[in-house]
């Protein structure tokens, strides 16, 4: 047990969040219990990861977990550990809520993005049919987030952007879509910023300088692609080319990244393959396993075309590997599925709370301490 590396995890606490500051010690050895000594709460070693409160094995909740993470159907897993079902949806759900948190706190921060292509895939679910809309980063292969509805709207698309914009820093920004004539709208709205004037009214909003659209629709003649139209949207064709040769080596406008990643999600949530009998019964569910699998994609699967070359004495190459957290420079090693789901997403910062008149000594020393 290392106190350096844990936080207090009391949301009323002013030292909630904050690691290595020493207000936190070892409480028990043999019950694994940490105190805080700000606010002489104890917590468990488990508190904010998976594994909190559960009572089976921990390896085994981390072999079951990625099993989960690469397709494997629940029922496989119920007859090979003897497990309850209900017990393996219950994990299921807690490490798709749980990746969903760490998605956002370390994928979810402003980055030079480049290029970016998004697409839909339609999922079909006990009773009815869904639609997963997906981003991804060209150059890491970072996958950006997911969003579903039911239906194929702008405000799937605008929801999705969203994700794509809390990513992206307002730097020249290429879009790869399909012809969904909601992107072009949904881009539009989202990536703009309000000009503050000082005056009465909500601010105008501005359009974010150098965002690039370009769509790749294709024809197809039963299930047979006859052609391709590629469509720039806005922006120049040299801008275009610019950006292009930056993210992914020169080419043509294209969604093929987006769609491997498809194929992808497909062969990992067992709810998505195509013709299965593995159907999601509820959207929640299909919702954590998209995060879920799309975190472990992120954070602890070597991708091929992201390794680079390290050159030896006598022309050989070296080859080191590369997530894509690490490519996107999240992180400098692969995660195990273990530390993904050990992760402890920090509390935000505590703040005094809102009283009428000056603020006492104590909440003066409390807020010196810990809030600058
Ligand atoms: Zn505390």
């Amino acid at each position: 047990m290392d106190p350096q590396t844990v936080f207090c995890h009391n949301p009323a606490c002013p030292a909630r969040g904050q690691i290595g500051k020493g207000n936190i010690g070892v409480h028990s050895q043999k019950e694994r219990r940490y105190i805080c000594h700000e606010c002489n709460t104890t917590f468990s070693e488990g508190k904010g990861t998976v594994f909190y409160r559960l009572r089976t094995n921990r390896d085994v909740v981390v072999i079951v977990i990625t099993l989960l993470a690469h397709g494997c159907p629940i029922q496989a897993i119920v007859s090979a550990f003897g497990l309850d079902e209900r017990t393996v949806v219950n994990w299921q759900g807690r490490s798709g809520a749980h990746c969903q948190q760490v998605h956002e706190h370390l994928v979810e921060r402003p980055r030079d993005l480049g290029q970016v292509q998004g697409d839909e895939i339609r999922v079909k679910i006990q009773g009815g049919l869904v639609w997963m809309a997906m981003a991804v980063q060209v150059s890491t292969r970072l996958w950006l987030g997911g969003v579903l509805s039911t239906c194929r709207d702008t405000g799937l698309i605008t929801a999705l952007m969203q994700h794509v914009r809390a990513c992206a820093l307002c730097r020249p920004l290429l879009f790869c879509m399909d012809g969904c004539q909601a992107y072009i709208q949904a881009i539009r709205s989202v990536f703009r910023e309000p000009i503050h004037t000082g005056k009465a009214g909500s601010p105008r909003l501005r359009p974010w300088d150098g965002i690039l659209m370009a769509q790749v629709v294709k024809r197809y003649a039963g299930k047979r692609v006859i052609a391709i139209q590629r469509r720039l949207v806005q922006g120049t064709m040299d801008q275009v080319q610019a950006l292009l040769q930056r993210t992914q080596g020169g080419g043509t406008i294209n969604t093929a990244y987006i769609e491997r990643l498809n194929a992808t999600f497909r062969s990992c949530i067992a709810a998505l393959v195509r013709r299965g009998r593995a159907l999601a019964r509820q959207t929640t569910t299909l919702h954590g396993s998209m995060y879920l699998v799309g975190s472990v994609y992120n954070f602890c699967t070597y991708h091929r075309s992201l390794r680079v070359a390290i050159p030896l004495p006598g022309n050989r190459r070296h080859w080191v590997p590369r997530t894509p957290a690490i490519a996107a420079g999240i992180t400098d090693h692969r995660w195990t599925v273990e530390e993904l789901l050990s992760f402890r997403v920090p509390l935000p910062r505590w703040t005094p709370p809102k009283r009428r008149g000056r603020p006492s000594k104590v909440t003066k020393a409390l807020v010196a301490q810990w809030c600058s």
